[in-house]
Order: structure tokens, then C-alpha cells, then sequence
């Protein structure tokens, strides 16, 4: 799974859950956020969606 803003690799726990979050853009497309770009843009999903 990559980061969809900077393209990286979302590492993973050994659960197998990813270290970030999922957004749903407008068209419920799910979408993957690492980490450090959902901290960055302190969690604001539009942010987030606009630089995708
Ligand atoms: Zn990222």
C-alpha cells in the first residue's frame, strides 16, 4: 500500500494494519494516507484530498 500524497510506502503493524489512515474522497473511493503526510496536514481530509 502506498501513500497516495507522497507516494511512499505505508508501513505496516504486524497485525497487518496500515501506520496512517484511510480517507474517502467524493467518490467514495477509498484512499490511502501514511502517518506523517495525516500529521502534516493535521488530519484535514479536504487538505489531504486536494493534494492527491
Ligand atoms: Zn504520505
Amino acid at each position: 500500500m502506498k501513500c497516495e500524497i507522497c507516494k511512499k510506502q505505508i508501513a505496516e503493524t504486524f497485525l497487518k494494519k496500515l501506520v496512517g489512515t484511510y480517507i474517502y474522497d467524493a467518490k467514495h473511493k477509498k484512499r490511502n494516507v501514511c502517518f506523517e503526510c495525516q500529521s502534516h496536514f493535521k488530519n484535514d481530509k479536504a487538505k489531504m484530498l486536494e493534494t492527491m
